[in-house]
């Protein structure tokens, strides 16, 4: 911990320069405390006669990593001085500030260095607003500064965006009055703004400049029709604060700012941003690790299986600059494996992804082998190879004979027992499942499956290739399915039963889309295979006889229909089509199983479709919890939102769940499980013991963790 305090004062000098340092590791982000001590510390620059100009910059890895979101909607925001009123403080200052940037000046921290009479940047410092991706809009007067320094149209981009660019490559846009090449510059370059301010009778105010766009009337119509999808409250404020500045007033825009800024930060879309947010670096910091505990590290990897997967996972580690050695079983299947590795850099460069050069460097950095003895290298191996247990078993002893002693030996399983796959090497400790989702090098989730053995540095290191690999990296503990498979069973179960109570495929994937799934159950069982699926569902249905099934899906499959793969699936998927049609022959099946059941059909509202959905996945999700398969709520939150399609806006299951109040979920939970008798609802809907504790208790499933 530094011994200075919050805003540390140099100076002034003996030409009257001073320098305050916001000193708040580790990213000086605008918390009350750092806001009150700065305020202090412009009073007092302001008092010192001897003070002509000021320099304003931040200790540690950045100038200001913006406002501090775990008080935005709670009082403390409101305390003074707010944000908005410490910039305005800071304009205002009769003397000249000069703000030096370096790491980062993002948000309430570009906002902050748009209030100074001049900016100095690093050429890579990251600048930008990030605000739109928290759903809210800058609301320190950043939607007002920023169109009078920059072009107004390439202010909306940034504030649309939300993201951040370094200060070298927009250095042309107006916003710095210098940009230096390395750090040591920036103070000496500060200074000689400073210098050239203080000989001014009175410092510039951004507030004071006119924010100028010729046809704005035509230009921010089009953006608010550009808005997707149409209606969303962030963007449609940010394009009108925007406007604002553009036709008013500078303090008339900073109220239209205000008033959007208070809306959006009590609005649903920006609490559900806010939560994914959080959740996302709380998955990543991973917990309870020993005290000392360091990740192994990886230099080299092998994937062991070149398949659909296998291919994937290679790329996605070559792509992070890791050397990989293939191993396929036979040439033929070694040279195709190579083959469509190598074709994706090919692929990337052809579509402008990639240099030439950087993609040279992965084909070269790839190997292929047929021998186990080549994969004694590998810090980590990875291996993919047909979902067989004995296959498995044969692979992990050869794998167990060759790897160096501190290797990561992972499985891809999505089905096997990890525990077991552990057992037939003599070192279980250092096995861990790094489930990857198709296709590998696309979808962002990666499922860390920690097993009875796996050590606490295992864990932390495929943690840590996770981020390496630019994967979003959750904990699960072994179980069928982990968390996010595992939640899939129920919720496409009940999806099968809305078929059978009266709804069609295309009803229930448009109620889910239009609630914000990227993908509605059918469509999505179409893109995985119905093969697939009934290999699944015929292994669960033999496991567990007591589980419910609807059959219409059996039936699909039992029809020839494969989904997308052979066009036929829930729906007709024509050739150049984008959008699947709905099948008539399928729907005549639906209707006839329903007949075979004996259930008259009902119309079922979009409401209940998507409440019976969710509540599948709430119920499913909260014993997971209970079983300690995942660590906390929002963990399994993240694996819906990185892997599933999950609305970020809306935050995940859990957190709808307890946004919704767990008894509130345990209410309509009873009354879905009323249902008809074959699909056994009431053991279906029965709650999980863990939600009617805590609906007991008063609680929430985000208070498990703290308060455990
Ligand atoms: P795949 O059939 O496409 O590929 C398996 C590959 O492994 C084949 O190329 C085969 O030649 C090779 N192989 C088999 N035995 C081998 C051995 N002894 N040594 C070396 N290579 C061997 O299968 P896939 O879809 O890539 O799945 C692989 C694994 O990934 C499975 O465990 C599967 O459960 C898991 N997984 C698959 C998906 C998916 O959507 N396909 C998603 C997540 C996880």
């Amino acid at each position: 911990m530094s011994t200075l305090p919050l805003v540390h004062r140099d100076g002034p000098d003996a030409q009257g320069i001073a320098v305050l340092t916001l000193n708040s590791p580790p990213l000086n982000t605008l918390a009350l405390p750092l806001r009150v001590a700065l305020a202090d510390a412009l009073d007092e620059v302001e008092r010192d006669p001897q003070v002509r100009a000021v320099i304003l910059t931040g200790a540690g890895r950045g100038f200001c990593g913006g406002g501090e979101i775990r008080e935005f909607g709670t009082p403390a925001m409101g305390h003074q001085p707010t944000p908005p009123q410490l910039c305005l403080r800071l304009e205002n200052l009769d003397k000249p500030v000069v703000a030096a940037l370096h790491g980062v000046a993002l948000g309430g921290g570009l906002e902050l260095a748009m209030a100074c009479h001049a900016r100095v940047a690093v050429a890579d410092t990251q600048v930008g607003l990030p605000e739109s991706q928290l759903g809210l809009l800058p609301g320190a007067g950043g939607t007002q500064r920023l169109p009078r320094l920059i072009a107004p149209d390439v202010a909306l981009q940034w504030i649309l965006q939300g993201r951040a660019h370094p200060a070298g490559t927009v250095r042309d846009t107006g916003l710095f009055d210098a940009v230096v090449e390395h750090p040591d510059a920036l103070l000496p370059e500060a200074r000689a703004v400073a210098l050239r301010l203080a000989e001014k009778p009175a410092p510039t105010r951004t507030s004071a400049r006119t924010a100028h766009l010729p046809n704005a009337p035509a230009f921010f119509a089009a953006a608010r029709a550009a808005v997707k999808p149409p209606g969303q409250l962030s963007p449609l404020r940010c394009i009108d604060a925007v406007e604002a500045a553009c036709t008013h007033p500078f303090a008339e825009g900073l109220a239209v700012e205000e008033k959007a800024f208070i809306e959006l930060v009590h609005s649903e879309a920006s609490a559900g941003l806010r939560h994914a947010f959080f959740a996302e670096r709380a998955a990543a910091h991973i917990e309870p690790l020993p005290e000392g505990v360091r990740p192994r590290p990886i230099e080299r990897a092998a994937v062991i299986g070149g398949g659909t997967m296998g291919c994937g996972i290679a790329i996605c580690l070559l792509s992070a600059g890791l050397p990989v050695m293939l191993r396929e079983q036979d040439d033929a299947a070694l040279q195709r494996a190579l083959g469509t590795v190598r074709s994706h850099f090919d692929g990337a460069v052809a579509k402008g992804r990639m240099k030439p050069e950087q993609a040279l460097a992965c084909q070269n950095a790839l190997t292929g082998t047929l021998d186990d003895t080549a994969l004694a290298d590998a810090d980590v191996l990875i291996e993919a190879v047909f979902e067989d247990m004995a296959v498995k078993e044969d692979v992990f002893r050869r794998l167990d004979a060759v790897a160096r002693p501190g290797a990561l030996l992972a499985s891809n399983t999505s089905t096997l027992d990890l525990d077991r796959i552990a057992a037939f090497t003599r070192r279980p400790q250092d096995v861990v499942g790094l489930h990857f989702f198709s296709p590998a090098q696309v979808m962002p989730l990666l499922e860390v499956v920690k097993g009875r053995a796996t050590s606490p540095e295992v864990l932390a290191a495929a943690m840590t290739l996770a981020k390496r690999i630019r994967k979003t990296g959750v904990v699960s503990g072994v179980c069928d399915g982990f968390i996010g498979n595992r939640m899939l069973e129920p919720y496409l179960r009940q999806a099968g039963f809305l078929l059978d109570e009266g709804a069609l495929p295309q009803q229930v994937d448009r109620a889910m889309e239009a609630w914000g799934m990227a993908m509605g159950p059918f469509r999505m069982s179409d893109l995985a295979g119905h093969d697939v699926g009934a290999f699944i569902r015929r292994r669960r249905q033999a496991e567990h006889p007591e589980l419910t099934f609807s059959r219409t899906a059996e039936r699909v499959f039992e029809s020839g229909r494969l989904g997308q793969k052979n066009g036929q699936g829930w729906y007709d998927h024509l050739p150049g089509e984008k959008r699947p049609r709905p099948s008539a022959e399928v729907q005549a099946l639906i209707e006839d199983e329903s007949a075979r059941l004996g259930l008259t059909r009902r119309a079922i509202s979009d409401e209940e479709i998507v409440s019976r959905l969710l509540l599948a996945l709430v119920n499913e999700g909260a014993q997971v919890l209970d079983e300690g398969i995942a660590f906390q709520a929002s963990d399994i939150d993240v694996v819906y939102l990185a892997g599933y399609g999950f609305p970020r806006w809306r935050g995940g299951p859990m957190f709808q769940a307890d946004r919704m109040g767990l008894p509130g979920v345990l209410q309509a939970m009873r009354r879905w499980s009323h249902g008809p008798a074959y699909q056994d609802p009431g053991r279906f809907w029965r709650p999980a013991p863990l939600l009617e504790r805590l609906a007991a208790q008063g609680r929430t499933l985000a208070s498990l963790r703290t308060e455990d």
